[in-house]
């Protein structure tokens, strides 16, 4: 496994696997990386001749006052994981690597950026939507990999890449989760053990809405009703949104006719925590 920090080098090594008729898979990442990620990387080295994992804490994601500062990172952990599951190359850039030159162009998805995720955080889809284009132009992957726990992010990088004609397979694959339920996140980290019941709201209230619609519970609000109460027992979680939207285009619905998609994002600590599930199928 081979460890790239500049564009060029990376470049040049993906244009001579292409050359080879090599096929090469992608998964961007912030490092810090679980089994979320390597389920991701696992996936891309049975699809692909070649695998590029980029581990790139992106700071145009992060707004002021977020966790860009403390965001944890473990580069040479990180390193170690990636070789035991058969990456081929980690693209690991310094921040001026990426945005040096003072660049003036973004790359931004309306409507679907400034909802759900988008509301509380206004720059940040904008941030993942430009790093991932750059990503997509510097690597040119045949598929590149995304983990659907960051659901609203998956539909996003999706319809970029339709827009703007990336010539990319994007793949969407199954949120990881704990034993226990939770979903794996680098930022777990920042749980202290008194407030992991709390942090366990998240997925037991997705399972309660799975069983409303199940027994032919079809109003959204009614359904967001139950999970609200469910994750408001615990005094440790603050909701920042509860929402059933559209599996594709991310509109509130009022009524399930079909699969939807239950996002939430709730604060455990200091902690924000998302997960997601598509109920009504
Ligand atoms: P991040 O390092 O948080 O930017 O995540 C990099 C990629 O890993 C994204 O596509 C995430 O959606 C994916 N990912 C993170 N956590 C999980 C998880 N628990 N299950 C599946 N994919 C995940």
């Amino acid at each position: 496994m081979e460890i790239f920090e500049t564009v060029a080098e990376i470049r040049n090594t993906v244009k001579k696997w292409k050359k080879a008729g090599l096929t090469a898979g992608l998964v961007p990442t912030m490092g810090y990386l679980h089994e979320g990620h390597t389920s991701l990387v696992k996936e891309s080295v049975r699809d692909n001749d070649k695998t590029v994992v980029s581990v790139f804490v992106n700071p145009a994601q992060f707004g002021p006052g977020e966790d860009l500062a403390s965001y944890p990172r473990d580069f040479g952990r990180d390193k170690a994981m990636l070789e035991a599951i058969g990456a081929d190359a980690v693209f690991h850039p310094s921040e001026d690597e990426i945005y040096g030159g003072n660049p003036l162009t973004k790359v931004y998805v309306e409507d679907m950026s400034s909802v759900l995720c988008g509301k509380t955080r206004p720059v940040h889809f904008e941030g993942v939507a430009t790093v991932v284009s750059k990503l997509f132009n510097i690597i040119s992957p045949d598929k590149a990999y995304f983990g659907l726990k960051d659901y609203q992010q998956f539909r996003i990088i999706s319809k970029m890449a339709r827009d703007l004609n990336f010539d990319v397979e994007i793949i969407g694959m199954p949120i990881v989760r704990d034993k226990d339920g939770l979903a794996l996140s680098s930022r777990n980290v920042y749980l202290k053990p008194e407030e992991r019941e709390a942090a366990l709201s998240l997925n037991k209230s997705l399972g309660i809405a799975e069983k409303m619609t199940e027994s032919g519970e079809r109003s959204a609000a009614k359904i967001i009703n139950a999970v609200k109460s469910a994750i408001e027992t615990y005094a440790a979680a603050k909701i920042d949104y509860v929402n059933i939207v559209d599996p594709e285009n991310l509109k509130d619905i009022d009524t399930l006719t079909g699969p939807s998609a239950l996002m939430l994002a709730v604060y455990v600590g200091n902690a924000r925590l998302i997960d997601n599930r598509i109920i009504g199928s």
